[in-house]
């Protein structure tokens, strides 16, 4: 396992540099509550300096007229290094998030990887220009960089939500300065190094560590073009309200209370495995893509609650550095807390604890919580309806399939989702009517090439693949003269 790491310098404009200020971001670990690592904090002279290296670079710098071509041989040098590395980079993201080995391999370093290539994927597809003939005569449709890039992004999967930004914005040819959470600083210094490695331009590059005010400054600077965010909704309409202001372009991937919609003939051997991996088995639990609603048909309700419910208590809660760790810690004892009050409220309002619903025993040094399944849940009940960020359940029943698809689309939330039933066709078919970004067939699957986002509050715009190229694209339409009848 990796030891205590420590950067002194910030990643800026390409170069390891100074920081202005002499503030620190220590990084503490859910498992030990020890500090693990440490990096300078990046205050407002970094930011101004960041975006004043981004725009030169943009403004004047190679990198967005290089060859399509060029910067695809660079993307896929940095992928290739992420690919050959990739479980030095589980570790790193595990120490600082306590993020289960298990899960970190896939979820957080390969996903990654996954990421930049079904990116690179996308860019040999992409034209940068392409002629059509218009209403008034030949035109030029011209895909430009957007420009320079303030990337904002969380702590829970941060190289998956680094990827997402990074690979199409550098395949664009744009520019960015990138602001991690303060959680997890490591590894955004890490992949700084690996790109430098790769041979990415000065200038293209920055990264700045630091928390809530650094993040607040990066994105109301009028030297940024678009704003590409993941994180909390209240964090999203922050930010959106400070990009207004320049009329900044901005993304914003937030929060899910996703529902698993059991039909009355699903298959419980497909069902239950694939819930575990979408909620407790999904960085235990802190995931935004959780099904965190499991609506089931009155006919199987009990059924369920026996299945999953014995499924969740077999699970392996510790230390996530034991590979045979399903659930680790929580972030913080904030987010423990947080846990622990919503079980409470959900008692109060007339829900029962099925398992779990406390700190598992023995492990009282850590941030743990008991995968947690609550029964007799109705879908007004605060457990229900706000995001929790942890192996808490619900267990909501219906009678009809439209009152299942009321449920399900019963919420502010619309970003992930999943339909399971002996008929995948019958499935399909609801899966249809609810109204959320990205939704499975009898499983529990992200697809990185495959345009991934939130309806409602879960977000605006998508990324990976094509579409997530398109997010980093500027149209530019030349009119071409009519042809002179000759
Ligand atoms: P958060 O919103 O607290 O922080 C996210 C990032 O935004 C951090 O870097 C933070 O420092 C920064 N930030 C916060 N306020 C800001 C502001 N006003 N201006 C600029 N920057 C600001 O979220 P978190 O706790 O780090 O992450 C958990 C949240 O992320 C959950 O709600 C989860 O659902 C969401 N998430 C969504 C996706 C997705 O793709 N939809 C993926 C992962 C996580």
């Amino acid at each position: 396992m990796t030891a205590r790491v420590e950067y002194d310098q910030l990643f800026i404009g390409g170069r390891w540099t100074d920081p202005a200020g002499s503030g620190v971001i220590d990084v503490v670990s859910p498992v030990t509550e020890k500090v693990v690592g440490r990096v300078p904090h990046a205050g407002t002279e970094d930011v101004e300096r960041a975006v004043a290296a981004a725009r030169a670079a943009f403004d004047h710098g190679p990198w967005p007229r290089l060859p399509l071509a060029e910067r695809i041989a660079v993307v896929t040098r940095i992928k290739d290094l992420l690919a050959a590395r990739h479980q030095e980079l589980a570790e790193l993201v595990s120490l600082q998030n306590g993020s289960p080995m298990l899960f970190s391999v896939r979820g957080q370093a390969l996903s990654a990887v996954g990421v930049f290539g079904a990116a690179l994927a996308a860019a040999a597809d992409f034209a940068p220009e392409e002629e059509r003939t218009g209403t008034g005569g030949p035109v030029l449709v011209r895909r430009e960089p957007v420009g320079v890039v303030a990337a904002v992004t969380p702590w829970n999967v941060p190289q998956l939500t680094i990827a997402a930004k990074l690979a199409p914005a550098l395949l664009t040819g744009c520019c960015v300065v990138l602001k991690p959470a303060p959680e997890t600083p490591l590894d955004a210094n890490w992949l700084a190094g690996l790109c430098a490695e790769a041979g990415l331009p000065e200038g293209v590059l920055s990264v700045l560590p630091g928390g809530r005010e650094t993040g607040a400054h990066l994105v109301a600077h009028p030297g940024i073009d678009k704003v590409a965010f993941t994180g909390s909704g209240a964090a999203g309409k922050a930010i959106m309200a400070a990009a207004a202001a320049n009329l900044t372009r901005v993304s914003l991937e937030l929060g899910g209370k996703s529902a698993a919609v059991l039909l009355d003939d699903a298959d419980l051997a497909t069902a239950i495995p694939a819930i575990v991996a979408g909620t407790c088995a999904a960085n235990s639990g802190q995931a935004c893509v959780a099904l965190t609603r499991v609506l089931v048909h009155s006919s199987r309700y009990e059924a369920v609650a026996g299945a999953l419910g014995a499924a969740f208590a077999g699970l392996r809660v510790g230390d996530p550095a034991d590979p045979a760790t399903v659930v680790g810690p929580l972030i913080s004892r904030a987010q423990q807390r947080r846990n622990l009050d919503y079980v409470a409220s959900a008692r109060e309002a007339g829900a029962t604890v099925l398992t779990g619903g406390g700190v598992p025993a023995g492990l009282d040094t850590g941030w743990y919580m008991a995968p947690t399944l609550l029964g007799e849940v109705t879908n007004d009940m605060p457990v229900a309806r706000e995001e929790i960020f942890g192996p808490v359940v619900c267990l909501i029943r219906y009678e009809t399939e439209d009152e299942a698809v009321e449920i399900a689309n019963d919420s502010d939330y619309g970003l992930s989702g999943a339909v399971f039933s002996a008929d995948p066709e019958r499935a399909a078919r609801l899966a249809r009517r609810v109204r959320t970004g990205t939704i499975s067939v009898n499983g529990f699957r992200l697809d990185l090439a495959a345009p991934f986002g939130g309806f409602k509050h879960s977000g605006i715009g998508r990324e990976f693949g094509p579409e997530g190229l398109a997010g980093y694209v500027e149209y530019q339409t030349v009119n071409l003269p009519r042809p002179t009848a000759s």
